[in-house]
């Protein structure tokens, strides 16, 4: 059965050889019971060992069943050990964490065996030994002999043909020595049983050949078996054996699944210490997760806002504009979170860098507008856009009258609006009431166009009252701020209140006892009415009384206009922005339709003033010229309408005066807010251009926008396009370039939060390195704790492969839980956030850790803490079982 030829053991011991056994020849039989005696340290474990193929012998031969060992690979030694051998050792060697059933299932468990074959093999093995019923208990609860018992039960269940025990009663009390010594030599009648044992007394008594060794070397044989003996057996032998081992071979394997439940058992055992791993573990994915999650929380919201904020910052055209991206290329990312945090539209953007770059030209692009571009941008499909506005860069101010009343004891006569701008103005300029008179600046153009469409701006505004959107010519409407409110000065401009009541609100704005502010009904401001005249109406050709020092005579007041040459304009619409809008498509104030503004065009093209204007008009479209007002209603102002100082004197109250050039306020209204250096209106400002100067593109959502801008991109790029019933080459088309400024804000703001979660993540992941430390340090700790399980196993013929995927499924199921553990935390600790910032800056959420990183971060955990075991549970598949076993 067994023949050791030659048998040489040489230990390495601090550079010395150590000759543990000298040459043992030895053959054993099939069946019998082999006693070892010897003085310690003559050998006899190291032999017994060798025969169990747990140790390498440094030369001569081990023979089984008559096959040479000398080219045996590690995974021969794997399956000889698992189902040739059965072990026993003096300190009973069971697993602590595993129950009595699982100690003895672990060899079936190494082979491979299905759960049912295990635990029916496992019982009966334990039956045997005489320990039924008993499975569930666990190593500390029983006796040292009952251990014993254990012990042999888990060597017999794999029913080698070969029992190895090493001093098996050395720790055991004389009666329960006998009962161990019963229960073995009954086992011997149907195997081999060799024995290692200090006691001569139960070796006389028990076996039924005793060999004894001294100093390495076989001192005497009571019964011995004659190597041409055993190779005489072996040819007796079935053939079939062979056959049997390559079968028993390929069974010899743990699945992964098997490590991992026998891992999952252990790491419950020590369930305080694990659920400190984990917790520890955990904080780095916290961190990490926490991070992404506000990362991903405030994209969110920003995206969430894309929508909203287009609305506010649509895509403009026009012929001067801002080479907005070379700004931001200039800017540091400290200067772009001051934009950020200014506000983000496009007014605070504009203000930021005209604050930045004044004087710096390079960032100034002129835009030519031509008719292609305009008809172009009319064949654009409608579906991309809401709605597109054409700004005709009009000013009818000087068009449109209202009634203007002094005080409330006054009657009211029609005042133009320019009348009105001018008379706050020159009114404020010179009585410096508190902080009103800084409200100059804000005066200004009190009507502006409104964007043709109806059903886009009732997608963000409320009609108040009994109201509707202002959609024909002899329409108007009044935006609100969601606040409800209307800038004072607006009203005041469009002379709803009288010059009285503004004065006393302007002198006590301060005063914050005055509740001055007057309160407008719906109806009050709806009752209003506006007349709009065309230009031959107000202005009045005198070039045969004047010449051209002021050819054109301008009415400031309606009177005696007739009415059928006007339209009358109603309020017919108050809006306010619907609650969840931040950023609506128009801003407070009155606004007119397009349709009047074309209306107006048309008018103007064909007036006497455009006749003159067309003449002498400057290459900038401006022309030179005065219009002179008619006076005499200075009567309804207190102390006076008027100021002017021109170069032919000051004019004061109910002066006649001819208004010429730009150093009256009329003319600088009129003018509007061209930097043009030439004085006078211009054509474009009194209605005589017709083609746009601007246009808005309102995109239908944030996804069409690129759709538009792709649009408007094909224009300055090669190709062919064809507008109406021209083709136009690129040579043809003048490049125009347009301004998305939601475009910049939202790829300014996603650079930013990167930028701060890539810094973020790089801060936290210092814990997770720290984690990772510690985990193989853990996963270090549990090898030496586990190290005679590790023994154990590789004796029972466990690989070194199974012996590492016990650790690695360690560590993989504490970076599972310790992910798992994070994530959830992570969630609940967004929730809390989220309720938090929710109620006090009104975001939700502000943490979204997106499922698919959750799983990431889960992952993140598993691989990393499975990379900081893996060093360990190699060094714990290395660990010599030989040494595993004989550490105490
Ligand atoms: P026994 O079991 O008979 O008491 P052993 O087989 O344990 O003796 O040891 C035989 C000899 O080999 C002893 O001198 C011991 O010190 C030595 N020895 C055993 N194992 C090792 C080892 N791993 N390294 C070095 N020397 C060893
Ligand atoms: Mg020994």
């Amino acid at each position: 059965m067994l023949r050791l030829s030659r048998i040489v053991k040489n230990y390495k011991v601090a550079d010395m050889d150590v000759q543990a056994l000298k040459g043992i020849d030895l053959s054993f039989r099939k069946n019998e019971f082999v006693s070892i005696l010897g003085p310690s340290g003559c050998g006899k474990t190291t032999m017994l060992n060798i025969i169990g193929g747990l140790d390498k012998y440094t030369s001569g031969d081990l023979f089984i069943a008559g096959k040479s060992t000398k080219e045996f690979k590690d995974s021969d030694w794997d399956v000889y050990r698992n189902h040739r051998i059965g072990f026993i050792f003096q300190s009973y060697n069971l697993i602590p964490h595993q129950t009595i059933l699982g100690n003895v299932e672990l060899a079936l468990t190494i082979a491979g065996l299905s759960k049912e074959e295990r635990t029916a093999k496992a019982k009966r093995a334990i039956d045997r030994v005489g320990l039924e019923g008993q499975y569930h208990k666990r190593p500390n609860q029983l006796s040292g002999g009952q251990c014993q018992r254990v012990a042999i039960a888990r060597a017999l269940v794999n029913e080698p043909d070969i029992l190895l025990a090493d001093e098996p009663t050395g720790a055991l009390d004389t009666q329960t020595s006998l009962q161990i010594m019963e229960l073995i030599k009954e086992i011997s009648s149907e195997k081999l049983v060799i024995m290692v044992t200090h006691n001569p007394d139960l070796a006389e008594k028990y076996s039924t050949r005793i060999v004894r060794l001294l100093d390495g070397m076989v001192l005497s044989d009571t019964n011995p078996f004659y190597e041409e003996d055993e190779i005489a057996e072996v040819e007796q032998s079935d053939k079939i054996v062979i056959a049997e081992d390559v079968q028993k071979k390929e069974k010899a394997k743990m699945s992964f699944w098997t490590a991992f439940k026998l891992s999952a058992r252990n790491l419950f055992t020590k369930r305080g210490r694990t659920i400190m791993t984990c917790i520890a573990g955990s904080i780095g994915i916290i961190g990490v997760s926490m991070v992404l999650a506000v990362s991903s929380g405030v994209k969110g919201y920003i995206n969430s806002m894309q929508d909203d904020m287009l609305s506010g910052n649509p895509i403009t055209i026009s012929e001067e504009t801002y080479d907005l991206s070379a700004f931001m290329g200039q800017m540091s990312s400290g200067e772009k979170l001051d934009v950020i945090q200014g506000n983000v539209n496009v007014s605070s953007l504009i203000a930021y860098i005209a604050e930045k770059f004044t004087g710096d030209n390079s960032f100034i692009i002129q835009n030519t507008i031509t008719e292609d571009y305009i008809n172009y941008i009319k064949q654009m499909p409608s579906d991309y856009a809401n709605a597109v506005a054409y700004n005709y860069g009009i000013n009818l101010s000087n068009n449109i009258y209202t009634g203007f009343k002094l005080n409330s004891n006054s009657t009211s006569e029609d005042i133009s609006l320019t009348a009105l701008l001018q008379m706050y103005t020159a009114v404020m300029k010179e009585t410096d009431f508190g902080e009103y008179s800084s409200f100059i600046q804000m005066l200004s153009k009190s009507m502006s166009q409104a964007i043709p469409n109806e059903k886009y701006i009732l997608s963000q505004y409320n009609l108040l009252g009994n109201s509707k959107v202002a959609t024909s010519k002899n329409e108007i409407m009044l935006v609100l701020d969601k606040d409800s409110s209307v800038v004072d000065l607006t009203l005041a401009q469009l002379g709803y209140y009288t010059q009285e009541e503004f004065m006393d609100l302007a002198i006590n704005y301060n005063d914050p006892n005055a509740d001055l502010k007057k309160r407008f009904t719906y109806e009050e401001i709806l009752d209003k009415t506006f007349m709009y005249y065309p230009n031959d109406t107000i202005y009045k050709d005198m070039t045969s009384v004047l010449g051209d020092t002021a050819p054109f005579l301008y009415s400031a007041y309606s009177e005696g206009f007739n009415k059928s040459e006007g339209i009358e304009l109603k309020v017919v619409g108050i809006l306010q922005p619907k609650e969840d809008i931040s950023y609506g498509a128009l801003s407070s104030g009155f606004y007119y339709t397009e349709d009047l503004a074309k209306y107006a065009i048309e008018s103007a093209i064909s007036s006497q003033l455009m006749a003159y204007g067309y003449d002498k008009a400057d290459e900038d479209g401006n022309f030179n010229f005065g219009i002179r007002t008619d006076d005499g209603n200075a009567k309804y102002i207190v102390p006076y309408i008027y100021h002017y100082t021109t170069v032919e004197g000051e004019y004061r109250g109910n002066q006649n005066g001819y208004l010429t050039t730009s150093s009256s306020p009329m003319m600088s209204s009129m003018m509007g807010s061209s930097s043009s250096n030439s004085f006078g209106p211009s054509l474009r400002e009194l209605g005589g251009k017709s083609i746009p100067n601007g246009v808005t593109i309102y995109p239908l959502s944030f996804d069409e926008k690129d759709l538009v801008t792709d649009y408007l991109d094909a224009w300055n790029a090669e190709g062919t396009i064809i507008v109406g019933n021209k083709t136009l080459e690129l040579k043809d088309r003048t490049p125009v370039e347009y301004t998305d400024t939601l475009e910049l804000i939202i790829s300014i703001i996603n650079g930013m939060i990167d930028i701060v979660t890539t810094a973020l993540i790089a801060f936290t992941a210092l814990s997770l390195v720290v984690s990772c430390v510690m985990i193989a340090i853990i996963t270090y700790v549990s090898v030496v704790e586990r190290i005679k399980e590790i023994g154990v196993i590789r004796s029972l013929g466990g690989r070194k492969k199974d012996v590492s995927h016990l650790f690695n499924a360690e560590t993989f199921i504490i970076g599972f839980v310790a992910g798992v553990f994070g994530v959830a935390i992570t969630y609940i600790l967004s929730l809390i956030l989220n309720v938090i910032v929710q109620h006090f800056a009104g975001i939700y959420p502000i943490c979204a850790l997106p499922f698919s990183q959750a799983c990431i971060m889960i992952l993140v955990s598993v691989v990393l803490t499975c990379i900081s075991g893996l060093i360990p549970a190699k060094s714990a598949a290395k660990k010599d079982p030989v040494v595993a076993l004989r550490t105490e």
